[in-house]
C-alpha cells in the first residue's frame, strides 16, 4: 500500500502582467505516490515548469487544493514556504544553479548551512554524498572545472543533503549530451530505488521513457496519464 506524497486537485494558474493575463494551469489533478517516478511531458510553454514551481512551493495557485505529504500547501510567507521546501524538497535544474565562487563541497553542503548545521560537520557529511556519487575527487574544484555531467551530480548530490522526500527535476538533461543524459537518468533511477519520489520534467520522449508514469500537459490540461514499462538499460559493446 502506497500514499500519495503529491496530491493536485483542480489547480488553476495565471500569469497577470499588466492588463493581460495567461490561463496556464486550468483545472489539474494529479495524485503520485510515494517511491513513484514520474515524468511531465508537454510543448514549451505548457505550463511544465508553472507546475514544477508550484509542487516545489516556489510559486502560489489561484484555485485548487494543493498536499504535500497529506498538508494542505497553501499561500505562505517565504520563511515557511523555506522550511517546507527543507524538510520535504530537493530541486535539480537545467542549468545546475551552482554557485560560481563556492567548490562541490560547498555547493553541496549548503542546504546544511541553512540548517545551523557547523562547517566542519557539514562539509563532512557533502564529502560522502561527493564520495557516493563518485565526485570525492572533485571536492574541492570549482563549477567552471567540471564538465556538465559532473555539475549536474553535485547538484543531485545537493538536492539529497537534506534527506528530501521528493525530487522536482526541471529539464535536468537540457543542457547535457544524451550519454550524460543517460547517466543522469541512471543516477535518478538510484535515487529512485532508495525510496525517494523523482519528478522530472522534460520535453524529451527518451527521457520520459526512463520514468515510471508520464502526465502530458496540453493546453492546460492533462491530456494522459499513463504508467510506462521502463525498459531495462542493454549496454552497448564499446
Ligand atoms: P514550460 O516549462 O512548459 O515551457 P512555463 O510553465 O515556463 O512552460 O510557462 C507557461 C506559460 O506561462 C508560458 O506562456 C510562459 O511564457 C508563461 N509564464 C511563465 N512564467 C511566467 C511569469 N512569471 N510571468 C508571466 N508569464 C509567465
Ligand atoms: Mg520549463
Amino acid at each position: 500500500m502506497s500514499n500519495s506524497i503529491i496530491k493536485v486537485n483542480s489547480l488553476h494558474k495565471s500569469y497577470t502582467t499588466g492588463a493581460n493575463s495567461l490561463h496556464v494551469l486550468k483545472g489539474i489533478d494529479v495524485d503520485i505516490l510515494e517511491g513513484e517516478m514520474v515524468s511531465i511531458m508537454g510543448s514549451s510553454g505548457s505550463g511544465k515548469s508553472t507546475m514544477l514551481n508550484i509542487l516545489g512551493i516556489l510559486d502560489n495557485y489561484d484555485q485548487g487544493e494543493y498536499y504535500l505529504n497529506n498538508i494542505l500547501i497553501q499561500k505562505m510567507n517565504e520563511r515557511k514556504a523555506a522550511a517546507f521546501r527543507n524538510k520535504y524538497l530537493g530541486f535539480i535544474f537545467q542549468s545546475f544553479n551552482l554557485i560560481s565562487f563556492k567548490n562541490a563541497m560547498e555547493n553541496v553542503a549548503l542546504p546544511l548551512y541553512y540548517q545551523g548545521v557547523s562547517r566542519k560537520k557539514r562539509n563532512e557529511i557533502a564529502l560522502d554524498y561527493l564520495d557516493r556519487l563518485g565526485l570525492r575527487d572533485w571536492a574541492e574544484h570549482l563549477p567552471n572545472e567540471l564538465s556538465g555531467g559532473q555539475k549536474q551530480r553535485v547538484a543531485i548530490a545537493r538536492s539529497l543533503i537534506s534527506k528530501p522526500k521528493v525530487i522536482l527535476a526541471d529539464e535536468p538533461t537540457g543542457a547535457l549530451d544524451t550519454q550524460t543524459s543517460y547517466e543522469v537518468m541512471e543516477i535518478l533511477k538510484e535515487v529512485n530505488d532508495s525510496g525517494i519520489t523523482v519528478i522530472i520534467v522534460t520535453h524529451e520522449n527518451d527521457i520520459a521513457e526512463k520514468t515510471g508514469r508520464i502526465i502530458r500537459l496540453k493546453d492546460g490540461l492533462i491530456e494522459s496519464n499513463t504508467s510506462n514499462i521502463i525498459q531495462p538499460v542493454i549496454n552497448s559493446v564499446n
